[in-house]
């Protein structure tokens, strides 16, 4: 490589945020681990993935319209969809923003409102697409250091942390509730009092992948709280318990101006024809949503209490993930389960290199990662 291939001219103009910017680490494919070890039967604990996948309405649904004219574009206003997420949440269609995943969402909302002079603020340990699509608009970033290791919310978001460090330059807030990587949630009641104390000019951003998976008695009242504040916007995904990832499919409620303002800046066309069916058929089948949930229920306990009999730690979760602590750095171990065909989070980039995060998967699948686990601690090959 000669010397302008090496740093070719085009950098100069490079916006200093991007130069910054680690690209999104996703949990490794099954086929990439295939790949690159020859492990034959790998099981993937790394995405959080519903492990039971869509329900079967769905696939019928797809198989049968995967005969149709795909030549056309979709419909670009998702009218259907939004008309049943609209009903499901009490609000009327022009709260809703559809979005190919809601990570995509989160994109809009920066794109909207952070620039080098509007600042965003989330917690240490905060999910990474946050960080990115800030520096991605060279906004500047306020950190919330998280709850103690001590603390029984540990390393979760501190929102009496947030309102010390909030700014007048603050223009979006973004927490989620489960969190992810933590599984750590906030209260209802104190997220109530939170949004009381927080400026109407400043947007918080609550996002609920994990709501379907959360302990109703813990959630929190998101879209009677949108109605009180409209500058509360709630975010939820297909990707999780619906179990329709691939279909990347996320959606936002929010008072219709910010729906309007997110409508301006997002793409033409951006879900699928086959997405948006995918979403609104899984809409109509709540009990495949409940036997997932139901499946988590009886497992994150049963694989937590595995774990702490092993000495681990576990941190709180209302997810459809634990993240473990070794107490030391956990990359051999996350090194030696792949080469056993089981591939489960590093939290290197969340520095967090004592953990890692495991989802939920069916019994067999908790059953062959706590085995190999065990095997592994036991032989202090890592
Ligand atoms: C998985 C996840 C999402 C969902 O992403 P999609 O783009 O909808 O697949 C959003 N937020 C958090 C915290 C997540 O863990």
């Amino acid at each position: 490589m000669n010397k302008s291939e090496d740093k070719p001219a085009f950098l100069e103009f490079v916006a200093p945020g991007v130069l910054e910017l680690h690209p999104y680490e996703p949990g490794m494919p099954v086929e990439e681990l295939q790949r690159r070890l020859g492990v034959a039967d790998a099981i993937k604990l790394a995405s959080n993935e519903n492990p039971m996948g869509p329900s079967p309405k769905v696939k019928a649904a797809l198989a049968a319209a995967a005969q149709g004219n795909l030549a056309l574009y979709p419909d670009d206003g998702g009218f259907r969809l939004k008309a049943k997420l609209a009903a499901q949440h009490g609000v009327t269609p022009d709260h809703i923003t559809l979005c190919n995943g809601s990570n995509t969402l989160l994109d809009l909302i920066a794109r909207v409102f952070l620039g080098p002079q509007h600042a965003a603020m989330y917690s240490q340990y905060a999910f990474a697409v946050y960080p990115l699509v800030t520096l991605a608009q060279n906004a500047p970033a306020i950190v919330v250091p998280a709850l103690p290791p001590e603390h029984a919310m540990a390393y979760g978001d501190d929102l009496d942390g947030f309102l010390r460090l909030l700014r007048g330059d603050v223009a979006v807030i973004f927490i989620a509730s489960p969190n992810n990587p933590t599984g750590t949630w906030v209260e209802a009641a104190a997220f109530e009092r939170f949004l009381e104390q927080v400026p109407p000019h400043t947007v918080v951003v609550l996002d609920e992948a994990y709501h379907d998976y959360q302990d109703p008695a813990l959630r929190i009242p998101s879209a009677a709280l949108m109605r009180r504040h409209p500058n509360l916007m709630i975010t939820r995904t297909f990707s999780k318990a619906h179990g329709i990832a691939s279909m990347r499919v996320g959606y936002g409620v929010a008072h219709p101006r910010l729906t309007d303002l997110l409508h301006r800046v997002r793409q033409p066309f951006n879900n699928g024809t086959l997405a948006l069916l995918a979403a609104e058929v899984s809409l109509d089948d709540p009990q495949h949503i409940a036997a997932a949930v139901a499946l988590n229920n009886r497992e994150r306990p049963r694989v937590t209490a595995a774990l702490q009999a092993l000495g681990l730690r576990v941190l709180p979760s209302q997810a459809n993930f634990v993240t473990v602590g070794f107490g030391r750095n956990a990359a051999p171990i996350h090194q030696a389960l792949l080469e056993r065909g089981i591939i489960v989070r590093p939290m290197g980039s969340y520095a967090m290199p004592e953990f890692l995060r495991v989802s939920i998967g069916t019994v067999a699948e908790n059953d062959r990662f706590l085995a190999a686990l065990a095997q592994i601690l036991a032989s202090k090959a890592a």
